[in-house]
């Protein structure tokens, strides 16, 4: 295997994707299906692209096992978020390649992780690599705007083309450094979202005579309260290894108290005293807690009226395992009675697969391979991926695509391609 050959045509693959124009909405992925199907026919693989509306392509591919294990399945998303033109340097749809970097939109989201599953699907093929499970590829239109013409939309409609024991998908893989230490998250935790409505109500009168049952009144003290609010911790497996696995690795006293977060009473307050950099507190707290941001507000129509009612919009994230249900009982207890709260439907719960499975440990067991002095750690995302339709099927969902840049030594193409053969096996 010359990995020199497969990292450039798999830098090709990127690049030609990237100048497919998939912005959601509209998305029109159907091209980029064309292009994938184009590529694995040459290759000799059929493939399938199921439209979920006219122009929203999903692709699916499949490579057989002898059936000895359940399939793996090698999932990414193929739209891509708008761009702000004038904000860009490069044109945004060039895949322009230059002192080793590509530019363009989807080049770090996913179409990276679409060229590399394409190009690990056409080396198992053309080295004939024995497999025990089935491989499947899909690609998926819609992922940007919440599944519903992609892996949602596969799961609901196409549940036997895609079921697997496994699947890959986007997520973690990015090599950050955490005081010091050089860590990469494998991706098994996304949390839910529950957003609502709080709504505060009072009394109705003339601005100039002032009155403390003034529903903006109300509603800004309740969102004082939430504001402030210490909500309870729920610990999580992937959270428990992550912050056990990050202070391991960090060591001393900073390691210490890491490690003992997850139990420790007052965890926000232990989160407050060690020396992190604000996003990575932020984050460390979110994986912890249900979170609650006020977004959006209205109340009132003219300046001399009180109006009867006001309403903020808050955006709301659940770790995994917690229900909207259980939820609200938190904001009761936060907010009492007097406000009502009315949730947007529809919500989702927090997902979480397996830290310890064989696919997992396969994973780590690879990286360390190409970067022995590393830390792999399962990590939990605060936002949210197609991994939540697809877990629905009980299939475990890994986010992991290691980013690699071609001036430094690349060997993340060959950990990716060797990691993937093996687990298969
Ligand atoms: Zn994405």
């Amino acid at each position: 295997m010359n990995w020199d050959n497969v990292r450039d045509e798999t830098v090709g693959y990127l690049r030609d994707l990237i100048c497919l124009n998939t912005v959601n909405p509209p998305g029109n992925e159907i091209i980029a299906c064309q292009y994938l199907a184009d590529v694995l026919a040459r290759n000799g693989i059929e493939s399938q692209i199921l439209e979920s509306a006219p122009t929203r392509g999903n692709l699916v591919a499949r490579l057989y096992g002898d059936g000895r294990a359940a399939p793996l399945l090698l999932m990414v998303h193929l739209d891509v978020v708008p761009v702000e033109r004038d904000r860009w340097a490069q044109d945004p749809f060039g895949g322009e390649l230059k002192d080793g970097f590509i530019y363009g939109r989807g080049a770090l989201d996913t179409k990276e992780l679409a060229a590399m599953e394409l190009a690990v699907l056409l080396w198992l093929k053309r080295n004939q690599v024995p497999l025990a499970r089935d491989v499947i590829f899909m690609a998926n239109a819609d992922e940007e705007a919440g599944g519903h013409y992609g892996a949602k939309w596969m799961v609901e409609q196409h549940p036997d083309l895609i079921r697997a024991e496994y699947a890959i998908n986007e997520g973690g893989g990015f090599g950050t450094t955490i005081l010091g230490k050089r860590i990469y998250g494998i991706q098994t935790g996304e949390k839910g979202t529950a957003r609502f409505t709080l709504r505060a109500r009072g009394k109705p009168g003339h601005a100039a005579v002032p009155q403390s049952e003034n529903a903006v009144l109300k509603l800004a003290r309740g969102l004082d309260k939430l504001g402030g609010a210490s909500f309870p911790m729920h610990v999580t497996q992937t959270v428990r290894r992550y912050t056990q696995g990050l202070g391991n690795a960090v060591g001393g006293s900073a390691g210490a108290a890491l490690r003992g977060l997850v139990d420790n009473k007052n965890a926000a307050r232990a989160l407050e005293q060690l020396e992190l950099d604000e996003g990575m507190r932020g984050r460390l707290y979110a994986m912890l807690h249900n979170t609650v941001t006020p977004t959006k507000l209205a109340a009132g129509s003219k300046i001399n009226v009180i109006p009867s009612v006001a309403e903020a919009q808050v955006d709301a994230r659940l770790v995994p395992g917690v229900t909207a249900e259980s939820f609200l009982q938190e904001l009761r207890t936060v907010l009492g009675s007097e406000y009502e709260i009315e949730f947007h439907k529809p919500t989702t719960v927090g997902i979480e697969s397996d830290p310890q499975s064989p696919l997992y440990a396969t994973m780590v067991r690879h990286l360390k391979l190409h970067d022995p002095e590393a830390f792999v750690l399962p990590d939990m995302i605060v936002g949210a991926t197609d991994a939540r339709h697809v877990t629905t099927l009980g299939t475990k969902v890994y986010g992991f695509c290691r980013r690699w840049c071609m001036n430094q030594k690349s060997d993340a193409q060959q950990s990716l391609g060797g990691g993937l053969a093996q687990a298969t096996l």
